[in-house]
C-alpha cells in the first residue's frame, strides 16, 4: 500500500532517487539530499537547492547509519569524505522539515487557506472542503481517533505531527489540537514534506525505545490523495483569521 503510494507520488513528480544505502528506488522529494564540499565535508541540502551531485538517503535513520558504516556517500561521490554522524545528520534534516511545514501552514494562515479547530475541521471534512487535515501529537486520543475515521472515511490524508503548543502560532496563540488545509497545491505540499518528516522521526524514535506515536501517524503515506470537491483557489488571499 505504502509503496503504491510512493509510486503515485513518484509519477507525479515524474523522477524517482535512489537511495545510497539501502538503493531502493523512491519518488523526487520523499528523500533527504546530500551533497560533497570541496574539502570533503557532507554537506545536509535542507531545502534541495546546493548545486552538483547529490547522494540520496530514506527519511529513516537505518539508513543513515547504514550509509555512514559502509562509505555509501564516498562511492556515491567517488571521492573521499568525511564520515558522518547519522544522528547528528538526521537531526539537521528533521529540523529542517518541521520548519517547512510550520512555513506552509503559515503561508495557508496568511492566505486564509487554515481551518483551525476540532469543530471546524470535522465540518470541513464532511462538506469535502479539506485536502489535509493534521493533527497535534498530543491531541485527546477521543478527537484524534474521532477525526481520523472520519478523515480515512473520506479520503482526506491525515497526519499527526507537532504539538498543540507549536500550532498555537496558527491559532492566536492558543494550543491548537487539529487543523486542516482547503489549498490543494499547498496540501499537496504539506503532505509530502509531513510525510517524510515522520517516516524520520518515528526511525528516530524508534531508535530511542518502543515510544514510536500512536497509529495513524503515517496514514498520509498510503493516502496522499484527495477527493470531494474543492474551492477555487482564490486569487486574492482572504484575511487570515
Ligand atoms: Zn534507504
Amino acid at each position: 500500500m505504502a509503496r503504491r503510494a510512493e509510486k503515485r507520488a513518484g509519477r507525479r513528480a515524474g523522477s524517482f532517487r535512489t537511495c545510497v544505502a539501502c538503493r531502493r528506488r523512491r519518488p523526487h522529494g520523499y528523500t533527504y539530499r546530500v551533497v560533497r564540499s570541496a574539502d570533503g565535508q557532507l554537506l545536509p541540502d535542507l531545502f534541495q537547492r546546493l548545486p552538483g551531485r547529490g547522494a540520496h538517503l530514506c527519511p529513516d535513520l537505518a539508513c543513515f547509519v547504514r550509509a555512514a558504516e559502509r562509505n555509501a556517500f564516498g562511492h556515491a561521490f567517488r571521492a573521499p569524505v568525511a564520515r558522518p554522524d547519522p544522528d547528528a545528520l538526521a537531526g539537521r534534516f528533521l529540523d529542517a522539515s518541521w520548519s517547512q511545514c510550520r512555513a506552509l501552514l503559515a503561508t495557508a494562515l496568511r492566505a486564509g487557506w487554515l481551518i483551525a479547530g476540532n469543530d471546524e475541521v470535522v465540518q470541513a471534512i464532511r462538506a469535502g472542503r479539506a485536502a489535509l487535515c493534521l493533527l497535534a501529537e498530543d491531541a485527546s486520543p477521543r478527537s484524534t481517533e474521532r477525526i481520523r475515521k472520519l478523515a480515512a472515511g473520506c479520503g482526506t490524508p491525515f497526519f499527526r505531527a507537532l504539538r498543540k503548543a507549536e500550532l498555537a502560532r496558527f491559532h492566536h496563540g492558543k494550543p491548537l489540537a487539529a487543523c486542516a488545509v482547503p489549498h490543494r497545491g499547498v496540501a499537496r505540499s504539506l503532505a509530502s514534506e509531513l510525510t517524510r518528516a515522520i517516516a524520520l522521526r518515528d526511525s528516530l524514535a524508534d531508535r530511542d525505545g518502543p515510544t514510536a506515536p500512536a497509529d495513524g501517524s503515517t496514514d498520509g503515506l498510503t493516502r496522499i490523495r484527495v477527493r470531494g470537491k474543492l474551492p477555487p483557489t482564490r486569487s486574492k488571499p482572504a484575511q487570515a483569521g
